[in-house]
This record gives structure tokens, sequence and C-alpha cells, in this order.
């Protein structure tokens, strides 16, 4: 679809693209081709899609082969989406609402499945935060989002792109940025560039428990990033057991949230939670 068919059919929904909604539609169909190349879909997959819009995405992950479930909000577009896929034929079902507020575990079941979508940049982070503390969360993820959000998924430690959601996602992901996409390829074009970011599974993911526990502690940690962890840290343990703790995996308690690995703070968050149990 180019930009004026798009129009077209916009003003035909009464649609004027909402910037909270994070309403930017990709026109570029050789993007659009490549990042469902990118993703090597095969038929029978079964594919999350966020925000599936008018469908451009949409209809390239059914092409491959997708057994595709979406969920949008915008009721005049999950209108539309539903009247165009949802046929008895077609392994597509819509859910119109909120990305966020989905119950994953009870939408996609205990089997596999991939999240691949272009993220409404309103949502994305609650979104990721979401989807991840999960029991069955995505087996990997293509994601198109905000170029400055990829930089956070994907930031080294000690960087100051290196924050909560880099630590949360590592505990599950490896991201890469696969590439930078400029604001031109979509209408309306958003005011930053894009990112088309791959999350593909570690060999040795964390436990739900060990996940919730990391996640706590990185959060108080980089709640005051100036601070150091273990002053921090005096809120949720006391002192005796964050000395033993530090001491234990060899961490210098003068430390700030930034210069601890994601595996220092799933280390960190098992000791810790050991120790406070005996
Ligand atoms: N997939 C289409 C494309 O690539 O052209 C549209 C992508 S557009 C960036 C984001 C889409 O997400 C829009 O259709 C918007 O209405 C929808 N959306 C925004 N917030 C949402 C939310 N919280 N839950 C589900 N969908 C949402």
């Amino acid at each position: 679809m180019n930009k004026a068919e798009l129009c077209t059919l916009l003003n035909s929904l009464n649609i004027h693209p909402s910037r909270k909604l994070g309403q930017n539609f990709l026109l570029d169909p050789n993007l659009l081709d490549a990042m469902v190349r990118e993703a090597d879909i095969h038929p029978g997959q079964r594919i999350l899609e966020i925000g599936p819009g008018t469908g451009a995405l949409t209809q390239r992950l059914l092409a491959a082969g997708g057994d595709v479930t979406a969920v949008e909000l915008d009721h005049r577009l999950a209108a539309f989406i539903r009247k165009t896929y949802e046929t008895p034929s077609t392994p597509f079902r819509l859910i119109q609402g909120d990305a966020c507020k989905q119950d994953y575990d009870a939408l996609m079941g205990p089997a596999p499945f991939r999240c691949i979508a272009n993220l409404p940049y309103s949502c994305s982070s609650p979104f990721l935060i979401h989807i991840m503390e999960g029991a069955n969360p995505p087996q990997d993820f293509h994601v198109l989002l905000q170029k400055e959000m990829a930089d956070r998924l994907s930031a080294a430690t000690g960087t100051k792109d290196y924050g909560v959601l880099t630590v949360r996602l590592a505990m599950r992901y490896r991201a890469t940025i696969v590439r930078v996409i400029p604001p031109n390829v979509f209408f309306p074009p958003p005011e930053v560039h894009s990112a088309y970011v791959r999350l593909e599974p570690i060999s040795d993911p964390a436990s739900p428990n060990e996940y919730r526990l990391a996640s706590r502690i990185a959060a108080e940690a980089f709640a005051q990033r100036r601070k150091k962890t273990f002053g921090l840290l005096k809120r949720i343990y006391s002192e005796h057991i964050l000395h033993q703790a530090f001491t234990q995996i060899g961490l210098d308690e003068g430390l700030r949230a930034e210069n601890l690995s994601p595996g220092q703070y799933r280390a960190l968050a098992t000791c810790l939670d050991h120790l406070a149990q005996h």
C-alpha cells in the first residue's frame, strides 16, 4: 500500500493517526519483506503480532505461513483487520485490547510462540516487561521500536544506556540491532529513528523466581544509579546478609548499578535469597 492508498483507507475508517497510540504505519514494501525474511518464519509457527494497524505486516506474516494472533487497541483498525483477515480458512485471530494488559499465558497457552511486530512506541517498554513476566514468554522477538529503546535493550554493562530493562531482558534474551530505520519509511514519519531488533533466547535463561528476584534488585539499584548498590539494597536485606552475599560472589561493595552485569544480578539475587532463607 502506498501513501495515497493508506491515506484513503485511514480516511474511510475516520482515522487521523494518533501519536499517543504510536500510529506510524510502515509504507516501504521492501522493508516489510525484509523484516519477515529476517524473522525466518516456518509454516505453522505461532506468531504474536502487536498493533497490526492496517495489516501491512500481518499479510506478510500470514503469507509466510504464520499462525497469527494479533492484538490491536484501536477499535476501528481492529474491526477492519477482523473483516479483512479473520476468515474460517485463515490461521488468524484478532484480539481488540491493550497489549500491555493481556494475559498472554491464557491467550497463547503453553506452546512456543514468537513475537514479530512493529511495536507502538507508546507502549513498547511496558509491553516487553509485561510479557516477559509470564510463565511462557515468547521464544524470540523480532520487533521494530525506537532506536533509543533498541540501544537500551542491547546496551553493554557500564554504559549510559544500560539500565533495569537491559538487565531484565538479558536474563532471558540476547538483543541484536538488525537494522536502523529512518523516519521517512513511515506515515506519518516519527520524530526519531527506529531499529529492527532481534531478541534470541540465551542458553541458560533465568527461572521465573530468579528473574523476579533479580528484577527487584536491579530496580532498586537503578532507582538511584549514582549511589552504591550495597547501600541501596539495605532497604530489602540486612547489612550482614548483604556483606555475606557480596563476599561470596566476589563483588566490591563500592559498585554502582551500572557496574553489575546481568549475570552478577542473577548471582546476587540467588545468593541473597538463599541467605535470607537460612
Ligand atoms: N503494524 C502496522 C504497520 O507496521 O504499519 C502498524 C504499526 S503502528 C507503529 C502501531 C499500532 O499499534 C497501531 O495500529 C496502534 O493503533 C496500535 N497500538 C497502539 N497502542 C497499542 C496497545 N497498547 N495495544 C495494542 N495495540 C496498540
